[in-house]
């Protein structure tokens, strides 16, 4: 029998990264365009897997999107992009839009919940059936695993948007998260780094700028955060920020401060360099991750069926 062949759409605010491979984490063929409007972005990638679709016949298609979005199966508005912040995605029906090209099972979640599966099937997750995927970019996501599944729950969590101390004489700056200022993402991210320093990019803050201490001091709060609340057996940070090589060696012993010594697991305190790590797959997990999602909705239906 010939190898299954999945697609794969990597949904983010900048750009969509659309793939076709297999399950065991090759990439076949992809493509990268811009976000634009729903119109535009969603009719390329349909016409990205068509193309291939008639030669190649897909067997399932995953989605792994920016949010937030609606998980939950039982809901008139499954499948959609609710409320982004991105304009022109408010309410649009990602997975009814896929649908309605191809007839085919259709895997749909958070980018990062994408981010985490690619890891756990290819990269750093492996073997773990608790741990952690953040990223820090134009936002900061968090994804993973909890006991062997994907993170959802009521939503899904939203873990960049935690608050965490903010010494506003050591850093007057307040925030730019719309909703919450300056909670983590609103005080971390790289769009908060730019405003915070007047830079064009988080790139441009010179290496040795004190404005990575105090990116490294807030990851580590909120790291340290993330591990007395979920208990993971690793915390995987890539996205755009963390480019600057030091700085996760940076968050490090931060998180290791934090814990004073209180969560005695040999893992943290051994061994912090392989328990905060970067993605394995580097740029590739999400990707990667939304093709993993396509083979799991496919195995759910063959389930169903059976
Ligand atoms: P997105 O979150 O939109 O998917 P990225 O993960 O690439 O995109 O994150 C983009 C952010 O990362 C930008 O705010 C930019 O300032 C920052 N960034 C990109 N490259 C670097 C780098 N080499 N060092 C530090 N920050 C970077
Ligand atoms: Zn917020």
């Amino acid at each position: 029998m010939a190898k299954a062949i999945f697609g794969g759409i990597e949904a983010g605010g900048t750009k969509f990264c659309c793939a076709i491979g297999d399950a065991d984490g090759n990439i076949i063929k992809s493509m990268t365009t811009p976000t634009c409007s729903p119109a535009i972005t969603i009719q390329e990638a349909i016409q990205f897997f068509q193309t291939i679709h008639k030669e190649t016949p897909l067997t399932a298609i995953g989605i792994g999107s920016f949010g937030p979005i609606d998980l939950d199966i039982n809901s008139k508005t499954y499948g959609y992009i609710t409320t982004p912040p991105k304009s022109g995605w408010q309410n649009f029906d990602f997975v009814g839009a896929v649908k309605s090209a191809f007839n085919l099972p259709i895997g749909f979640d958070t980018d990062v919940n994408g981010a985490a599966l690619g890891e756990y099937r290819f990269g750093a997750g492996q073997g773990l059936d608790t741990f952690l995927y953040v990223t820090v970019g134009t936002g900061i996501g968090v994804g993973g695993m909890m006991s062997g599944q994907l993170m959802h729950g009521l939503i899904h969590p939203e873990m960049g948007h935690i608050f965490i101390p903010h010494d506003k004489e050591r850093d007057p700056f307040a925030g730019i998260c719309p909703f919450h200022g300056d909670c983590l993402e609103g005080l971390a991210s790289g769009p908060a780094m730019m405003k915070r320093w007047k830079i064009k990019s988080a790139l441009d803050l010179p290496v040795d700028h004190p404005g990575w201490d105090l990116e490294a001091d807030y990851l580590g709060l909120a790291f340290a955060n993330y591990i007395m609340t979920l208990s993971p057996q690793r915390i995987i940070v890539g996205g755009g920020v963390m480019k600057q090589k030091n700085l996760i060696a940076k968050i490090r012993p931060r998180v290791l401060k934090m814990l004073n010594g209180y969560i005695k697991s040999d893992k943290i305190i051994q061994d912090i360099n392989n328990y905060i790590v970067a993605p394995r797959l580097r740029d590739n997990a999400g990707i990667c991750g939304a093709i993993a999602l396509a083979e799991m909705v496919c195995k759910r239906s063959i389930n169903e069926q059976s």
